[in-house]
């Protein structure tokens, strides 16, 4: 079943730390090229872990557009 939410990064203020990503229990997060996070929101399930551990305040949960 697909989540209802899944988190995304503000990627001008996301600094690259990892917190988010050793946070991540379904591993869908990851740095692209060294410069910022980047969530698989396939994977995403909206357990919202990462948003409430990262220091930079830089991820937020958003509704998944439900398809019919
Ligand atoms: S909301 Fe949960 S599953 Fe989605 S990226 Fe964050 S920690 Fe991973
Ligand atoms: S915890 Fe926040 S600042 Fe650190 S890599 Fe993840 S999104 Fe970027």
């Amino acid at each position: 079943m697909i989540s209802k939410k899944y988190s995304v990064v503000d990627t001008r203020r996301c600094v690259s730390c990892g917190t988010c990503i050793k946070e991540c229990p379904k591993d869908a997060i990851y740095i692209h090229k060294g410069c910022y996070a980047v969530v698989d929101t396939d994977i995403c399930v909206g357990c919202s872990l990462c948003t409430r551990t990262c220091p930079a305040d830089c991820i937020a949960l958003v509704d998944r557009e439900v398809v019919s």
